[in-house]
């Protein structure tokens, strides 16, 4: 018989699996984790395939370390998925295949794919310290240590007697003790109080009635549900719909999304039901300790961002995907991938349903429910019937002017929830003090010298900082061209807008909320209690803020500096701000009071503003779409984009004239010139990038076949390159 020869998955970028020699290994070991020598070192990998072949002489192929686990650690449905993402989104199948186990499974030295256990003491094995055999300290010690009754893991109990564990497993058969998966002890994530669950309104029974009706197939729904009209509900009825039916559920959430307050509301709600939860914040253990509870089929509810779409759940029956127009479930870096996508692709291949919600969809959704291929569910009000969509008033900037950039209309609202012991809500998108330092002798303005961008003022700090790259520096304190020393800060951010609302009411309790306000680990969520128990005032926040929270006492919103979004050379800009300004005003009046939006702005006609103060997501969607139709843009287009990265921008560029060059001649493909990023320099890397596109998106996927495997043949010695599919950006 020849020998059996697996192919192995490995954490390489390069698009190739490698063979080892695998005697042992059946093809029921496909999805299993080996372990494989590689040059000096050892590697961990998965087995993807079993044959009799190899292209290399099989008398040099090394043979696996090891075989590790006790099953496979990925089944072939995931398999399935992930080699499909690998060959559409243009990323080597190794590292993709990696990337979706959690990290303790990917390094050589950690645990085996096993859940761990923990022990506690019984009644019974309380009365049996007599019959402990008087020599056997190491038992005697575990024992005491047992006996304060607590749950006890495994790993501290080996501590204390390394062969602890057939020692328990004795004691276990005597129901001395009992045991538990550690994943399942209920963690620092207390529910809220368990309430009752509502009953739905005709609109939500609706919507739920269509889902569960569908159950056992492939269906993609588009839940559109304005700010407030109580699309969670929803999800959480038709949770209990597939739970009823002994299935899996899996939610995916923006990341910011993934509060303690939503954990603990659907651990209220399933008060019998193991949740996992899966997030980047989380540390490894418990990251693999939640992955091995939804893939063992335990946890019956998965809450999880982008990275969870990938955990293997063996009686999945419902993926809803909320805030589905969100970017941050665009990954990207190494496999870049578009979780909503990919969501609705392992829909498909497990036969189920798949529901994407939100209040402002993305264009592609929105079309793809108008041409008939997802089910558009509509909630067109409010949930809570006293709670009406907030009225929105257009300031204009040009005419209503004031020095520190707050607006007489605007601030005499703030002043009204004052008096009213209402709350507040200003939103600017931008964090620092100011945007820049400029020099009004010289004109020169604060540069990063690693990235095409300004430096921006944080007063706090004293720095002058970059948003992209991360530079700091001290603030310069006279101008390096001129030596003016009166530089001033130029525009307004987060910091100064603060400051403005704290001179302006000196009484009143200012929040700020941004990723520098809230950067250290939790503080986000107890500024959210601050903010639920009313004891702050006026909140001034970036986009963190408009997104899904719910503050019953929050009556007015303020919208300050949207204008830059409309003329961003962003093709995606405006459904961007529209969909942020939809969040954004949906915070305001979601209780028993009325809401206010007010927008300051030079454009007071602009249709983005206007479509806005009608709430005519519909009608403004349309717009766009008909734009991007005209224009030629996606959804009516799909693109991909071949980036380069180098210390110099001519070496990127070639790379990319060589790219080129190279292209296999396919009807139906678009393919553009290279040119440098429309920020083109980076963190000391020059930027250049080269679009295709093609109305056909089997046609470009042919395309981008055949013309990466070109590339991985292109010298590339001085730069790093990587195929972008759907980009978010170009
Ligand atoms: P969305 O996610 O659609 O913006 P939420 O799910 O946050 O809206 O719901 C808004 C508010 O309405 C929440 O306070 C929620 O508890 C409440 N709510 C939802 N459905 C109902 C219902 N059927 N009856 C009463 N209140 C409801
Ligand atoms: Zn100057
Ligand atoms: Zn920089």
């Amino acid at each position: 018989m020849p020998p059996l020869i697996a192919q192995i998955a490995l954490d390489l970028p390069v698009p190739k699996l490698f063979d080892y020699v695998a005697p042992t290994l059946t093809p029921a070991d496909t999805g299993r984790r080996v372990r494989v020598p590689f040059g000096r070192k050892e590697l961990i990998g998965v087995v993807i395939r079993l044959q009799t072949e190899s292209l290399h002489p099989v008398h040099q192929l090394k043979s696996l370390s090891a075989v590790l686990d006790e099953a496979p650690v990925l089944p072939e449905e995931i398999l399935r998925l992930l080699h499909f993402c690998s060959e559409y989104y243009h990323y080597p199948l190794g590292p993709t295949v990696l990337a979706a186990l959690p990290l303790a499974l990917r390094k050589t030295r950690i645990a085996t794919a096993r859940t761990p256990y923990c022990w506690r003491i019984t009644a019974a094995g309380r009365l049996a310290a007599a019959r402990l055999p008087s020599r056997a300290y190491a038992q005697r010690a575990l024992y005491a240590c047992l006996l304060d009754g607590n749950w006890h893991e495994t790993a501290e109990l080996a501590e204390i007697s390394t062969g602890c564990r057939s020692t328990l497993n004795d004691w276990l058969t005597l129901s001395w003790i009992e045991q538990q998966p550690v994943a399942d002890k209920t963690d620092e994530v207390l529910p809220t109080a368990a309430a009752a669950p509502p009953s739905l309104n005709s609109e939500q029974e609706a919507a739920l009635v269509q889902i569960v009706s569908e159950l056992a197939r492939f269906r993609p729904f588009l839940l559109h549900g304005v700010t407030g009209s109580g699309k969670t509900e929803v999800y959480l009825h038709a949770a209990q719909a597939v739970l009823d039916q002994g299935g899996q559920v899996l939610i995916l959430v923006p990341e910011i999304n993934l509060t303690p307050q939503l954990i603990g509301l659907f651990r209220a709600r399933f008060t019998d039901t193991l949740i996992a939860v899966l997030h980047s914040g989380m540390n490894e253990r418990e990251r693999l300790q939640h992955w091995l509870a939804a893939s063992e089929g335990r946890a019956r509810i998965v809450l999880g961002t982008r990275l969870a779409v990938f955990t293997p759940l063996p009686e999945l029956a419902l993926i809803i995907v909320d805030e589905e127009h969100d970017s941050s479930f665009y990954q990207q870096e190494n496999l870049r991938y578009v979780a909503r996508d990919v969501a609705i692709l392992r829909a498909q291949h497990r036969a189920c349903p798949v529901v994407l919600g939100s209040a402002t969809p993305s264009l592609e959704s929105w079309h793809n429910a108008h041409s008939g291929r997802y089910k558009l569910l509509s909630l067109r009000n409010r949930a809570i019937a006293a709670a009406q969509l907030p009225a929105i008033r257009l300031i204009d900037s040009r005419t209503r002017k004031s020095p520190d950039g707050l607006s007489p209309p605007l601030a005499d609202a703030i002043q009204m929830r004052l008096q009213k012991n209402q709350q507040s809500l200003i939103f600017i998108n931008r964090r620092g003090y100011a945007p820049t330092l400029v020099c009004r002798a010289c004109a020169w303005a604060a540069a990063c010298e690693r990235c095409s961008a300004h430096l921006v003022v944080h007063l706090r700090a004293r720095q002058l900082r970059c948003h992209h790259c991360g530079y700091a520096q001290a603030i310069a304190q006279s101008c390096p061209d001129c030596g003016n020393i009166d530089l001033t800060p130029s525009g307004l951010g987060t910091q100064r807008l603060e400051q403005v609302l704290q001179e302006r009411f000196p009484a009143a309790r200012v929040l700020r909320i941004d990723r520098d306000s809230t950067q250290a680990k939790g503080s986000w969520e107890s500024m959210q209690q601050t903010i639920r128990r009313g004891e702050a005032d006026i909140l001034v926040g970036t986009q963190l803020l408009a997104k899904g929270h719910d503050f019953p006492n929050l009556t007015l919103v303020g919208v300050i500096g949207a204008d830059n979004a409309l003329y961003s050379t962003d093709f995606r800009a405006a459904e961007r701000m529209f969909a942020q300004l939809m969040q954004v005003s949906g915070r305001s009046g979601r209780a028993q009071y009325p809401g206010e939006v007010l927008i300051q702005t030079e454009f007071v006609d602009h249709p983005l503003y206007r479509a806005l103060q009608r709430h005519d997501y519909a009608g403004y969607a349309q717009t766009l779409l008909d734009e991007r139709r005209n224009a030629g843009f996606p959804p009516f287009i799909y693109q991909a984009v071949l980036r380069a990265e180098a210390l110099q921008l001519a070496d990127a560029l070639a790379f990319l004239g060589l790219a080129h060059n190279c292209a296999p001649q396919i009807p139906e493909i678009t393919l553009f010139d290279p040119t440098p990023a429309i920020m083109p320099r980076k963190a000391n890397l020059e930027r250049a990038l080269l679009l295709v596109q093609s109305p056909n998106r089997r046609a470009l996927q042919g395309f981008l076949s055949s013309w990466t495997t070109l590339l991985y043949r292109l010298r590339a010695a001085k730069l790093r390159w990587h195929m972008d599919v759907d980009p978010l950006e170009i």
